[in-house]
């Protein structure tokens, strides 16, 4: 329990003298009743970061003035920049490249990849160790219509509709169409996706989803994604090179 602050630690009794009695309750199959959408905007509003009135502001300078977030984030960008701009001189140029990707996830690194395949030649910067992201946590899968009876048009709506249809279409459509090429591409790349017998891919129902479209690869998806993109771009570093932590920072 070191580590743990006295909140978390006061929280994480409560969930242990409670254990007994909602295993209890879960083998007599008592479910909890389900919140309403009114109770759940209500604790919305009142505990999460992205809802709370409180620990948000205004920011009052740059291109974001008068756009409202956390605060930490709105202190980071009222900040003054690192960047020493008399510390650099223009005229000698240490790195030269087509493409510039900053940050090396599943998306950077297969950003860096399909440049490279269009001919471009690519630097990629990462503040972490290559593979250091979110990525590589993702436990349950990928989604993309690629089933029979399933098309991106329903991937689209099913998106959409999670999303509460706040989500930009555009970018929404862009995403389900491209997902199954995207499916291809990786397992092309050697990406072991769980598949049936007949070699047929094996697709689970996500959460709100009227199609199978989950495609997983066992319990880590994420990883095993980052494992082949990594790979594929380190066997193209002719082409795709890394630039290090400390000359980023320089920069
Ligand atoms: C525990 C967990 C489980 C998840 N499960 C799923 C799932 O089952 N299915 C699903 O679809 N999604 C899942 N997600 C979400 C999914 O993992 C992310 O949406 C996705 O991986 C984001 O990919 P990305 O490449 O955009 O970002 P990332 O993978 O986070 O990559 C961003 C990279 O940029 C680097 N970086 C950040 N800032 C800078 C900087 N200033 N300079 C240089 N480099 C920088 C980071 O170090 C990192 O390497 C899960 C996420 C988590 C955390």
């Amino acid at each position: 329990m070191n580590g743990y602050t006295s909140e978390l630690k006061e929280l994480i009794k409560k969930v242990e003298a409670s254990r007994h009695a909602r295993v209890e309750r879960a083998r007599k199959n008592q479910h909890f009743p389900a919140l309403t959408m009114e109770q759940r905007k209500e604790w919305l509003n009142k505990y999460h970061p992205d809802y709370k009135s409180d620990g948000r502001r205004a920011v009052k300078v740059g291109p974001n003035k008068g756009e409202v977030f956390p605060e930490e984030v709105v202190n980071l960008l009222e900040s003054r920049s690192r960047i020493t701009p008399k510390n650099i001189d223009l005229t000698k140029i240490d790195y030269e490249t087509d493409v510039l990707v900053i940050g090396a996830g599943g998306a950077g690194t297969s950003a860096a990849l399909i440049a490279q395949e269009n001919g471009r030649k690519v630097i990629v910067a990462t503040k972490l160790r290559h593979g250091d992201s979110n990525t590589v946590m993702a436990e349950g899968g990928i989604q993309g219509a690629d089933q029979e009876g399933d098309s991106p048009y329903y991937h689209f709506i099913d998106a959409m509709g999670g999303g509460h249809f706040s989500n930009q279409p555009d970018l929404v459509a862009a995403l389900t169409n491209d997902a199954p090429v995207a499916l291809h591409w990786l397992e092309s790349l050697g990406l072991m996706f769980d598949k049936y017998p007949d070699g047929r891919m094996l697709a689970r129902h996500g959460g709100g989803t009227c199609r199978r479209r989950m495609h997983s690869a066992g319990d880590m998806t994420g990883a095993e994604i980052m494992r082949v993109v990594r790979d594929e771009a380190r066997n193209r570093s002719e082409d795709i090179c890394g630039m290090r932590r400390e000359t980023a920072q320089k920069i």
